[in-house]
């Protein structure tokens, strides 16, 4: 935002927002992420930008009209979010109109996610009820030029936003819009946030859980469009990324044999479906890419959180952490059973089973919170860095604070060929490095095998990190 503003009014896309844009925007200090925000809200005045003003300032150059002369960087964001974002009739309208100013590029990429909605609304058991929530929670979009490394969608929790960057090789609108709005209904259903005396297991354990959900939704979208008659999306995601879920071709028998037995066996469509989907979520945290991809994303989250200091008391008041009841819901799109219902959690503990710098980056990053929350002098912080120091861990020396802001940068920026973000570990690794550069360390080769969430098939990814 170094640039003056130039002057230049431009016709405002007024048609279109009286037609079709929701009339209140929600204010951005409620904004959160898919991530979730911390039920604590007592952020200053002079707080940091926002995970989702970053993203819109980042895409500034991409808003129609410049933001009015003088505003402060969190109106400009407020004022892009309203120019690129827009209802399901309003894209529609936009991307038909050739004389709003818009780049030809820009209507394209409207017209793609419009032309997805509508076919999302064509299928019974997964999209309408999707859209059904569109409509109910007044969910706009915004086609962006630019989201993070490794990010190809997001859900933005509190102003319920579904942003999504051009659509890479492999990657798919459709199942893109439905995995977002799959977070969007477990939004409704208060899945998103966090509790800040929540430990890092519970982060991570929901985290995961609501993502390995929509996932789920992904392959019961394309499942339903073949039951519909078009089997394109079911091939298409079976080419997708080796590594990822998508590449499992353990995913795509287990959907389809779960779903005909269950037909067989005289039950509906509809609950045949949700066993599917049951055996589809659990099979998802078998990928170690998917697993690290996510672990990462909430590594950030912590990172953020200890950056703000929001682990500084009081915390506030205890909460259950996170449930099975929280669980079940994680599933749960339109009015059938939830396909996560009695699923077991997934702990953190496993996740980290052969990640051995991520598991490192968890502990240094824990020890910091721990810190924060209790003092560094703590005798159960002076024990938790004693047992760290034994398992050997690199990271302890290194200012989580200032790790953050370098991971921050860095997931701005694609820095490996495949188009992932650069993980946590990297980062730090790449902070010893600096400081003891004599040191041979190989340290910020990506980690091996790395299929990325974007690029071999990007599709959605979560916030924060993203
Ligand atoms: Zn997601």
């Amino acid at each position: 935002m170094t640039e003056k503003k130039p002057d230049k009014k431009r016709p405002l896309r007024e048609r279109f927002q009286k037609a079709a844009r929701k009339a209140v925007i929600v204010p951005l200090a409620a904004a959160s992420l898919l991530a979730g925000l911390p039920a604590r809200a007592d952020a200053p005045q002079t707080a940091p930008l926002s995970y989702t003003q970053q993203l819109f300032l980042q895409n500034e150059a991409d808003a129609l009209q410049k933001a009015p002369e003088g505003s402060t960087p969190q109106q400009q964001a407020t004022y892009y979010m309203k120019e690129l974002c827009l209802t399901p009739e309003g894209l529609r309208l936009a991307a038909n109109d050739d004389k709003s100013g818009e780049t030809p590029a820009r209507r394209a990429e409207e017209k793609q996610v419009a032309d997805a909605l509508d076919t999302l609304k064509k299928l019974p058991m997964t999209g309408k009820p999707l859209m059904d929530l569109v409509a109910r929670r007044k969910i706009d979009f915004c086609a962006l030029d630019k989201l993070p490394g490794g990010v190809a969608a997001q859900y933005l929790a509190s102003s319920r936003l579904v942003v999504s960057g051009p659509v890479g090789k492999g990657e798919n609108r459709v199942l893109q819009l439905a995995h977002e709005l799959t977070h969007a209904a477990q939004d409704e259903n208060g899945l998103l946030s966090y509790s800040l005396d929540w430990t890092i297991e519970m982060r991570v354990e929901r985290n995961t859980a609501v993502e390995a959900a929509a996932m789920t939704m992904e392959f019961l979208t394309a499942y339903d469009a073949k039951l519909a008659g078009d089997d394109g999306y079911w091939k298409d995601m079976q080419r997708s990324a080796p590594g990822l879920p998508y590449g499992d071709a353990k995913m795509y028998s287990l959907i389809d044999d779960t779903y005909k037995a269950g037909v067989a066996a005289g039950k509906t469509q509809q609950e045949s479906l949700r066993e599917a989907g049951a055996a589809a979520w659990k099979e998802i945290f078998q990928s170690a890419d998917w697993r690290r991809f996510y672990l990462d994303v909430e590594l950030m989250n912590y990172l953020r959180d200890i950056d703000n200091g929001s682990f500084a008391p009081p915390l506030g008041p205890k909460s259950a952490g996170y449930t099975q009841a929280a669980l079940d819901a994680a599933g749960q799109i339109g009015s059938g059973e939830s396909f996560t219902k009695g699923a077991a959690i997934y702990s953190l503990q496993s996740m980290l089973q052969g990640e051995q710098k991520m598991a490192w980056a968890f502990q240094a990053a824990d020890i910091a919170r721990y810190a924060q929350q209790l003092g560094a002098d703590d005798p159960s912080v002076l024990s938790y860095r004693e047992k760290a120091k034994a398992d050997g861990n690199p990271y302890l020396g290194l200012d989580m604070k200032k790790m953050y802001v370098l991971a921050s940068d860095a997931s701005w920026r694609k820095s490996h060929a495949d188009g992932r973000p650069t993980y946590v570990y990297e980062v730090l690794d790449a902070a010893l490095a600096a400081q003891n550069p004599a040191a041979q360390n190989p340290a910020v080769l990506p980690a091996a095998g790395g299929a990325s969430m974007r690029a071999a098939n990007g599709r959605p990814a979560p916030p924060a990190a993203g």
